[in-house]
């Protein structure tokens, strides 16, 4: 799976907040969870050993340009 926004991949664990944005219930680059949010890509964590993991995330329409 290709990380096709320009976050870095994440080390886990996350806070809770960062969780919120990749789980797809607020847009990763501003926090918003307020609509339209739509599909920008994926995003990777990775954990203390090597695994990683691509989400699915969402942008705001402010920030959806940014985010792709
Ligand atoms: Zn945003």
């Amino acid at each position: 799976m290709v990380n096709t926004t320009e976050f870095m991949p994440l080390a886990l664990p996350v806070d809770r907040a960062t969780l919120v944005r990749l789980q797809g219930r607020a847009c990763i680059v501003c926090g918003d969870a307020e609509g339209p949010l739509l599909a920008v890509g994926h995003v990777e964590t990775t954990s203390g050993d090597g695994a990683v993991l691509p989400w699915a995330v969402v942008a705001c329409a402010e920030h959806r340009g940014s985010a792709s």
